[in-house]
């Protein structure tokens, strides 16, 4: 085989990401994986997205990536979550035909001339002092490359367990891959066990629906990705189920069945992703704990019980199903398994997914402790487009803890490290205000251009959608609205008149309504056309506040522009203050530390020392959200490099 620029180890959803984005920017990859039919496989869930994870998706779309297409176009069932509630806190999630999301995946991958797809089973790690040099497969053959993405998600040394029987492999009916681990400790990294189950998968047809809750999707879908322009249909509905206390009894009585239980497996488990097992264990009764019955495909008639990971034996499962209203007569056609397997502890990687100790392989994915397919995914894409910045010899692409909430999880992962399966809430990011859903297109495609991984075309199509976000937020503010206007909308009163973009900041004033008590129109289809047509902005015609109503007004409304303006309207006042701390934060996330900088530095206590040490932080940003690392620690370190700086440039 010729040499490739990169080889990207493993083709989940990191490894695609990876491939994908290397590919885009001009790389010869090469992408090894152990089941060609399997690439993009959901190995759990079919599903993607939620609160925080949807983000995740929507910011890896604005950044050239695949998931936020392919979910838009495989998916089944739409739901905005917590739509109800303010929109810096919706989470569009969607469940996918898990066999339709993987045959888009590897269609998406095939399009790329630069894409090489190769089954095998990566064994070994060529390098040589401080260099990449190959990839040795188990079947012997060794592949140059410049660089390696390792995306091997759970299969390294993958142990599975059903109750007390253990056996090898990846991911349910796949091998483990062995070996691999080996050769990087040998490299001198680090490697740690972690470990997460699955739950039963019913048969469709063993099931008394009539007896079910239906949960349907949204009547109107949010897509994922910023370019999809055709509407989503929701093609399947789901069901609420609830466990009892006769599935809790199964469980506490079989508990000396389970490997976790009985203390046979000591590695952590997904805290916030818990087996049935632990969340009746933890949280006890709860008068029954709510599940879901998700198709995961259209074709077929398997549907994976939600919330029921287990690794308790296939008997056992058999009598939780069983006991649970509507289930009564249900069969398993795969029970549930826990798995353990081996990952890499992150705090030995640079902020661009880089090892800091093998220059030229980078991690991504489960490997690097993170559980979930967005976690994964978006780690995949950063590294790819760093791999290829690194080949290029240019600085790589770091984003902050304010511009995304992969900023935030690649930081957290090579700051804080993590000892237990890292899963994205909204709660790890302080900003998030800032990192809504409905602006990840602002926030990053600007640096998506930059990169080139997406297109001009499709750069200006958003821009446009920006300018006219702005201009209609301007515009709001300049018109009036009377007090029986406001009293139309049937939530309060005003006693003065009022400015519509003022009216708005109060939580419970929708654009929406306020357009209609007030008898305006935006962005209405039918009216303006395409709404990525500038020539034909609303706010403009509207500007002497006709009343001309379009009968089509409340049909056809684009939302896009209505959430987007009302989202800038609403946080605005909370965006200037978090922008005003983000400023400060700036300057010391703009104070570089060397990379060999000793921190042998008078007044930094010793364990400070040791800490900063072992990570190596790039800024000192980075220095002061390590565990840990006191502001006063920061003072001091901030004292001694301004004065070594000041002391160069004397010297200079
Ligand atoms: C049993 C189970 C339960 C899970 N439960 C949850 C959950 O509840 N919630 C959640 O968010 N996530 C869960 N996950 C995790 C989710 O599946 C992963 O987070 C996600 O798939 C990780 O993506 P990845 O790309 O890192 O790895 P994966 O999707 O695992 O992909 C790894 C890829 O690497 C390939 N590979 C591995 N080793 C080699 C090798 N040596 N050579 C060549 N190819 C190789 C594999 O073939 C595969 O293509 C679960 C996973 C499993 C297996």
């Amino acid at each position: 085989m010729p040499k490739f620029d990169i080889i990207v180890i493993g083709a989940g959803h990191a490894g695609i990401e990876a491939a994908h984005i290397a590919a885009k920017m001009g790389a010869k990859v090469l992408l090894v994986t152990s089941h060609v039919d399997l690439i993009g496989q959901m190995s759990c869930n079919p599903a993607i997205g939620g609160v925080a994870k949807g983000n995740i998706v929507r910011e890896i779309g604005a950044l050239g990536g695949l998931m936020a297409d392919l979910i838009d176009q495989a998916g089944i069932h739409f739901r905005m979550l917590n739509s109800s509630k303010g929109s810096a806190v919706w989470g569009p999630r969607a469940q996918a035909d898990r066999l339709l999301y993987r045959d888009l995946a590897r269609r998406a991958l095939k399009k790329h001339q630069n894409i090489t797809i190769f089954q095998a089973m990566a064994a070994k790690l060529d390098v040589s002092t401080e260099k990449i040099l190959a990839v040795t497969m188990d079947s012997g053959e060794i592949i140059a490359t410049k660089a390696v993405i390792l995306t091997a998600g759970t299969f390294l040394n993958g142990t599975i367990h059903i109750g007390l029987n253990t056996f090898a492999g990846g991911r349910m009916g796949e091998p483990s891959a062995s070996g691999l681990t080996k050769s990087i400790c040998a490299l001198g990294i680090t490697s740690g066990r972690l470990r997460t189950s699955s739950p039963p998968r019913i048969d469709g047809r063993s099931v008394d629906y009539s007896r079910l809750t239906v949960q349907r999707g949204d009547a109107d879908p949010w897509p994922f990705s910023f370019f999809t322009r055709r509407k989503l249909h929701n093609k399947i509905v789901c069901w609420v189920v609830k466990t009892n206390t006769t599935t809790h009894q199964h469980i506490l009585q079989n508990m000396d069945r389970s490997l976790q239980y009985t203390g046979k497996i000591q590695s952590a488990g997904p805290r916030y992703c818990p087996s049935i097992e632990d969340k009746v264990v933890r949280f006890g009764e709860r008068g029954g704990h709510v599940l879901y019955l998700e198709p995961e495909t259209r074709s077929g008639c398997e549907l994976y019980l939600n919330g029921f990971s287990t690794g308790l034996p296939c008997d056992v499962q058999e009598k939780m199903v069983a006991s649970m209203e509507g289930l009564e007569r249900a069969r398993i056609v795969r029970p549930g398994y826990g798995i353990e397997y081996d990952y890499f502890q992150p705090l030995q990687l640079k902020p661009s997914l880089e090892s800091r100790i093998v220059p030229g392989l980078f991690f991504a994915g489960q490997v690097n402790g993170t559980s979930g397919y967005e976690e994964a995914a978006c780690q995949g894409l950063m590294a790819g487009i760093n791999a290829v910045l690194a080949l290029r010899g240019e600085k790589p692409v770091v984003l902050g803890r304010d511009t995304s909430y992969v900023g935030v999880l690649i930081d957290d992962l090579v700051t804080k490290g993590t000892d237990e399966p890292y899963r994205m809430f909204t709660s790890r990011a302080e900003h998030r205000l800032l990192l809504r859903q409905d602006n990840c297109d602002e926030r990053l495609m600007p640096i998506a251009r930059s990169l080139g991984t997406i297109t001009q075309t499709q750069y200006d199509k958003r821009q446009r959608f920006w300018d006219k976000k702005k201009r209609t937020e301007e515009w709001l503010g300049g018109i009036r609205v009377t007090p029986e206007q406001y009293g139309k909308m049937g939530i309060g009163t005003i006693s003065q008149p009022g400015i519509a973009g003022e009216l708005l900041r109060r939580p419970e004033v929708e654009i929406k309504e306020l357009l209609i008590a007030c008898e305006l129109n935006v962005g209405c289809e039918q009216c303006v056309g395409n709404n990525d047509n500038t020539d034909t902005l609303i706010p403009e015609q509207s500007a002497q506040q006709t009343s001309a109503v379009c009968s089509c007004l409340v049909t056809q409304f684009d939302r896009f522009l209505a959430l987007g303006v009302e989202s800038e309207i609403k946080y605005k006042g909370f965006v200037k203050k978090q922008l005003k701390e983000i400023e400060k934060l700036h300057r010391l996330e703009e104070t570089q530390i060397p990379d060999d900088f000793c921190y042998n530095v008078p007044g930094l206590l010793t364990e400070s020392q040791e800490k900063l040490r072992r990570i190596c932080p790039n800024t000192l940003g980075q220095a002061s959200r390590i565990g840990g690392i006191t502001p006063a620690d920061i003072s001091v370190l901030a004292m001694f490099l301004l004065k070594a700086k000041n002391k160069q440039v004397k010297n200079d």
